[in-house]
């Protein structure tokens, strides 16, 4: 029977409850959403005791369904001061699901840092003293070592005790590499509650219970196929996200320079294709590797040295637009190193890489300079002024430097994608009840609408809408948004399947509208909690600078009209 497992940290107590109706049919991003709306004050301070922590495996996790293990981490923001849910990988939202936990609660606020473990007997507090001062790799190799590998865990490093807003919280693959929950600053409000570290160990857990095993299978049967022979899932199978990196550089919407070009000239360098190459003369090196189990993309990579040792796993796209082209960094070991210590520090490679360069833009370092970004983000761990500078995203760093053009919206850094050259994105960036996210909801020209025009001005408010309700419902069933993306684009017929995954698990009969239904009450929840935060049409805008600024003489800038933009909440 599936459980909400409420921890409380004042108190150092945890109770099993029942899932009361309100969450019942809900999972992942849609219950830590309703969760937020449900127990925390909106306009609560996101780093004091009112403010809550979830953790919620999606409604599919656990089951056969491909790619259905992600974890949603839920709080009011810190970095966004509204609703947030951050999505990983790792080895976590099934096992949660396995022990029938829908959701883990996190209360209060522990008097000193704490660790947790929660098995099938149920769940043991003790000191985190242990892992005091400790980097996030240090910490994974630690709980390894005391609880075996059966386990897998969870933790904040040093940026999260200090409660910095680009604080990250860290997860583990089946594999023990490292997965991040990276946006939103929520590592914070774990260090805000002193929680250091959740181990979980799923050893005699039951599976999760099927009620038509033989329609699962079918479905999954259906579905995998169908994603397998996506055109892109094939590129992602190969090059993993790093892939993306010569399309958005084609297009001229890879982030560059600050955002003041479009197209990086060292774009080649950091590119999947050129990661290929190093990779298959490096020992240990991995182009494809997949971050949980079930996964059938295999979109990650292990970055290794010349000798073979682990540099990180894996370098994502999101990182080589933003600690690469978007800080004129070239260097793919470069970026790896960087990548690690902000791992290991525990901060958000996206918003980390974006404060960079608009630090550089403010002339705090040169253009390019490698080795002085990385003395910056290990300074994060350090606590020096400029470490927490950084540590504390886009917009503080922006702020306090006094530069002009800091690409962040509701406090949060633009994702890699120009908004100026794919306009559906942009509204989504400006729209999104989470701040800017590379995971709320892309528009992207492809194979499935050739008619689509990513720059023209009008037209994009329906397909932002469309976008942000289906990764509203990808997230709430558990989904990786790599598969979520090529079942969108195969239309109905996979869309029936997964409704007919959902069926199978369940046991209800649910009708073809599910999915749009699932994502507009997922996002009318969110919408309903940041408008009591005190959020109105003025936060849902791009940084005027998209608007006045072009990447060349004639360029486009983004003029989507600000009446389509907020049509986006209507209905
Ligand atoms: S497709 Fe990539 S991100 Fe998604 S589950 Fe697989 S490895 Fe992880």
């Amino acid at each position: 029977m599936a459980r909400i497992l409420r921890i409380n940290l004042s108190s150092l107590t945890a109770i099993n409850e029942e899932v009361p109706d309100s969450y019942r049919k809900l999972g992942g991003r849609g219950l830590t959403s309703r969760i937020m709306e449900l127990e925390v004050p909106p306009d609560c301070d996101p780093l004091g005791v009112e403010n809550k922590l979830v953790f919620a495996p999606g409604i599919l996790g656990g089951t056969p369904v491909p790619c259905s293990g992600r974890l949603s981490v839920g709080a009011k923001s810190p970095l966004t001061k509204g609703i947030k849910e951050s999505n990983t990988g790792g080895a976590m939202g099934q096992k949660l699901a396995r022990l029938g936990i829908k959701a883990i609660v996190f209360e209060g606020k522990a008097e000193e840092p704490t660790s947790i473990k929660i098995d099938k007997d149920g769940v043991r507090f003790s000191s985190a003293s242990g892992l005091a001062g400790l980097g996030c790799y240090a910490i994974l190799d630690k709980l390894k070592s005391e609880h075996g590998n059966k386990m897998c865990m969870a933790c904040i490093g040093p940026a999260g005790d200090m409660g910095l807003t680009a604080a990250a919280v860290l997860f583990s693959t089946p594999d023990f590499h490292l997965r991040v929950a990276a946006r939103g600053g929520l590592g914070s409000v774990m260090g805000s509650k002193n929680l250091k570290s959740l181990v979980v160990d799923d050893t005699g857990s039951n599976q999760v219970e099927i009620k038509d095993p033989k329609k699962m299978k079918e479905n999954v049967a259906i579905l995998s196929k169908g994603v397998l022979q996506n055109h892109f899932v094939g590129e992602l199978r190969r090059f993993g996200t790093p892939a993306i990196v010569m399309i958005t550089q084609t297009a001229g919407a890879l982030p560059t320079k600050n955002y003041s070009m479009g197209q990086f000239e060292g774009a080649k360098s950091i590119s999947g294709e050129h990661m290929e190459e190093i990779l298959k003369n490096r020992p240990n090196g991995q182009m494809v590797h997949r971050c949980m189990d079930g996964c059938i993309i295999h979109c990650s990579n292990v970055y290794t040295d010349e000798n073979g040792e682990l540099i990180v796993s894996g370098i994502e796209y999101e990182t080589l637009a933003l600690v690469g082209a978007n800080c004129l960094i070239g260097d793919l070991d470069t970026i790896a190193r960087i990548n690690r210590h902000c791992n290991d520090v525990g901060v958000d490679t996206m918003e980390v890489g974006s404060a960079l360069a608009v630090a550089m833009e403010a002339g705090l370092l040169p253009w390019g300079d490698g080795e002085t970004a990385l003395s910056l983000v290990q300074e994060i761990a350090k606590g020096t002024e400029k470490g927490r500078m950084i540590g504390s995203g886009t917009k503080t760093t922006g702020e306090k430097l006094g530069v002009r053009r800091i690409p962040n919206v509701k406090g949060q850094a633009l994702s890699g994608y120009d908004p100026r050259i794919l306009k559906g994105t942009g509204v989504t960036f400006a729209t999104s009840p989470m701040g800017a996210d590379h995971t709320a909801g892309l528009v992207l020209p492809g194979p499935p609408d050739p008619s689509y025009n990513p720059v023209a001005s009008k037209g994009q408010g329906p397909k932002s809408q469309f976008l942000q309700r289906w990764m509203a419902a990808v997230d709430t069933l558990g989904l990786c948004m790599m598969i979520g993306m090529p079942i969108m684009e195969a239309g109905p017929g996979l869309h029936l399947n997964v409704i007919g995954c959902v069926s199978a698990l369940t046991g209800e009969n649910l009708d073809d509208e599910y999915l749009d239904r699932l994502g507009r009450e997922v996002l009318k929840i969110e919408r309903r909690f940041n408008k009591a935060a005190g959020f109105g049409p003025a936060d849902d805008r791009l940084p005027k600078f998209f608007l006045e600024e072009s990447h060349a003489p004639g360029a486009p800038v983004f003029d989507v009209p600000e009446s389509e933009i907020d049509s986006v909440h209507e209905a």
